[in-house]
């Protein structure tokens, strides 16, 4: 990208409400600090070199359906009853300013994946494991 960098080319597709929700997943040869990977919103970042299954996986995940399925990486597959039982990290703003909120889980691979609460509609917050009871957690 001539004068653009893929930080700046985030930036301006999330400054636009015509481009903010087009599916967007990140492949990058460099590393990336927290501040760089909030910067890009809670979309999948993949490290060069690119394994196929990792890119397919993030494929789906930026293209299906809220609230279907979940696969990480590794192969796991997560409905939204299986999703409950994961350890739950956090829940954020996905970065596009609209008031979608995703949730953060990891898989039992130590794989962070990130379930969208909400797509431009205020989101329901979902309970955390503790508080649904779940003693794992
Ligand atoms: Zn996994």
């Amino acid at each position: 990208m001539p004068g653009m960098n893929g930080h700046n080319l985030r930036a301006r597709q999330l400054s636009d409400a015509r481009f903010a929700s087009i599916p967007t997943l990140v492949i990058t040869g460099q590393p990336l600090d927290d501040s760089a990977r909030d910067s890009v919103g809670a979309i999948p970042i993949l490290p060069k070199p690119l394994d196929l299954s990792f890119l397919f996986a993030a494929i789906e995940e930026v293209t299906l359906p809220p609230h279907r399925s979940k696969r990480c990486g590794c192969g796991r597959v997560y409905d939204s009853e299986s999703w409950q039982k994961l350890a739950r990290l956090a829940e954020m703003d996905n970065g596009r300013g609209v008031g979608e909120r995703l949730e953060l889980r990891q898989c039992p691979c130590k794989s962070t994946l990130a379930w969208e609460l909400g797509r431009h509609a205020l989101s329901v917050r979902v309970p955390t494991a503790a508080e649904s009871g779940d003693p794992e957690t």
